[in-house]
């Protein structure tokens, strides 16, 4: 296709009605049909990126392979497409006013009063032609953060209106996703909601291609007819999203619901190929027909919301599937495991993940259920602060360094095995400053870790301040802790394993951040494995 066309997903009546799965979804059955597509999210808050939130704000920071702190949309989108995201799929409203700022202090306005419109919505649009005019896709589906009415997405919002005369009707198209509420009382699926919000978008000036309405129960066609109608649009056009089983169930819904096909016809493309969906139909089939069923423990400071750790979930969900394995997750507060209670509360698991995270809350109780699992020969995989913790676990009751800590953790102990290398000690910004996206990893011949990537060269994504301090490594490696993948151009440990432990992984960087659904990561594929050999054993 010559030009990109430009697809915009807007939401109204509530938050959290899956317009991340929904951009998905459509990507992938794009995709499928053989076009290239690229799935980007402007956020409507002041942050810059999200690297400054707590999770229990915003769930999961997700890092892209240059080391943008982005929406935990992005790792749905990467999931999905199995293509890598950057920088330019994610823009909050903090970006857009940082760029506009920053252009007027050189004086590129220089005798203009600068104001929202043009100035933030031509700094909005630059950043949506920004990836159509790479020339490398035919698609740009735009996920506007929000719902519309929102204050804070005004401006993006008028952005989109522009969007559509710059570059004409069959290149642009917005589909509206909304809720359609079941009345028990009433026995009575009701319309007025989305009506209201759809008028919300017109007062703006946007007429919505396509409705995708998310409900508990199937809209019978009064009802299709009644929304199409109401809200101006081909009762073709309203598309039913029910609840799912499984979000990895939506492309396969909206396929059913023949959501690409309107969209390809609205652009105006004629297009009667099948989408190719063989695969993702295979791991469907995979994921819901389990031959072997294993328990694992996440233990983390987060516990209370999953979608924290949102990308650990998932890769848990790829590597069950591909193992034909249901992964039963245990979470475990980091806050509650004493050696009092580890056996009781990791006993009986197959496999142990320790979560990343920051700050010293939980840290105890993750050094304590390390301790068990390795005395205990249960698999363990930890992932950035938990591979940290395993190297402390180490140090203390191994090395018997008893006072072995991380500065991050203790500030003043005299033996920091994890400690900040000289470049971060001098940072004093907390945004964006970490050691952040992807770094290359040399894997030493005939080590696990070898053996579960099947080669020796590798890239993984990062984001910490802290690594492990290699004046430590060589009494660790003696005692049996080897440091297994190294950072071939700075000599950073970014891996350590037990010889004498049946599966016992640390690593530096996150590994979860790059497993998708057609390339589930090695690392989760071999852990839930070795859980299975855990429990037949
Ligand atoms: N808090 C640790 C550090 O900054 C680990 C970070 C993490 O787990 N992502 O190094």
């Amino acid at each position: 296709m010559a030009s990109a066309k430009y697809i915009f997903v807007t939401g109204g009546v509530t938050s959290s009605l899956g317009k991340g799965i929904i951009s998905a979804s459509l990507g992938k059955l794009l995709q499928a049909r053989g076009y290239n597509v690229t799935i980007q999210k402007f956020d409507p808050y002041i942050n810059i990126d999200p690297g400054t939130l707590n999770p229990y704000e915003h769930g999961e920071c997700f890092v892209t392979d240059d080391g943008a702190e982005t929406d935990l949309d992005l790792g749905h989108y990467e999931r999905f497409l199995n293509s890598p995201t950057s920088q330019a799929n994610n823009v909050t409203t903090g970006r857009i006013y940082n760029n506009v700022i920053t252009k007027e202090r050189k004086g590129e306005y220089l005798g203009k009063t600068v104001q929202v419109v043009p100035h933030i919505t031509d700094e909005i649009k630059r950043n949506i032609y920004q990836l159509g005019e790479s020339g490398e896709f035919d698609f740009v589906i735009t996920e506007i953060g929000g719902c519309v009415g929102d204050i804070e997405s005004l401006p993006f919002i008028e952005a989109v209106r522009q969007v559509k005369w710059d570059v004409g009707i069959n290149n642009f198209l917005v589909i509206h996703l909304t809720l359609i509420p079941y009345l028990s009382a009433a026995k009575e699926l009701k319309t007025k909601p989305t009506q209201h919000s759809v008028k919300q978008l017109l007062e703006a000036g946007i007429q919505p291609d396509i409705l995708v309405c998310r409900s508990e129960r199937h809209l019978p066609q009064d009802i299709r007819k009644k929304l199409a109608l109401f809200c101006n649009v081909h009762i073709n056009s309203v598309i039913e999203a029910l609840d799912a089983e499984t979000i990895y169930d939506v492309p396969i819904l909206m396929r059913k619901e023949k959501l690409a096909e309107r969209v390809l016809s609205k652009l105006k493309i004629s297009n009667k190929e099948e989408p190719n969906l063989d695969q993702w139909k295979t791991f469907l089939g995979k994921l819901k027909n389990p031959t072997d069923e294993v328990e694992i423990g996440l233990v983390g400071k987060y516990v209370e919301l999953p979608d924290a750790y949102k990308s650990i979930v998932e890769s848990f969900i790829h590597a069950g599937a591909y193992n034909e394995c249901k992964v039963n997750l245990h979470w475990i507060s980091s806050e509650s495991i004493t050696s009092d209670n580890a056996k009781e509360l990791l006993g009986e698991l197959d496999g142990v993940l320790v979560a990343p995270g920051f700050g010293e809350r939980g840290v105890p109780g993750k050094i304590e259920a390390i301790k068990y699992v390795r005395e205990n020969n249960i698999p363990f995989f930890g992932i950035c602060l938990g591979m940290q913790c395993s190297v402390i676990e180490f140090s203390r009751n191994v090395l018997k360094i008893k006072d072995a800590s991380s500065t991050e953790i203790d500030p003043k102990t005299k033996n920091p095995v994890i400690d900040l290398m000289e470049d971060q000690k001098k940072v004093t910004d907390m945004g964006g400053t970490m050691r952040l996206g992807a770094y290359p990893c040399k894997l030493k011949k005939g080590s696990k870790v070898y053996g579960v990537y099947g080669k020796q060269n590798i890239s993984e994504r990062h984001r910490h301040r802290y690594e492990f301090n290699n004046k430590y490594l060589e009494a660790i490696e003696k005692a049996g802790m080897k440091a297994t993948g190294i950072n071939p151009e700075t000599g950073l440990v970014e891996i350590v394993e037990l010889v004498d432990h049946p599966w016992f992984i640390g690593t530096q960087y996150h590994p979860e951040l790059k497993s998708t659904v057609l390339n589930p990561h090695p690392l989760f594929v071999k852990f839930i494995e070795a859980a299975i050999v855990k429990k037949k054993s």
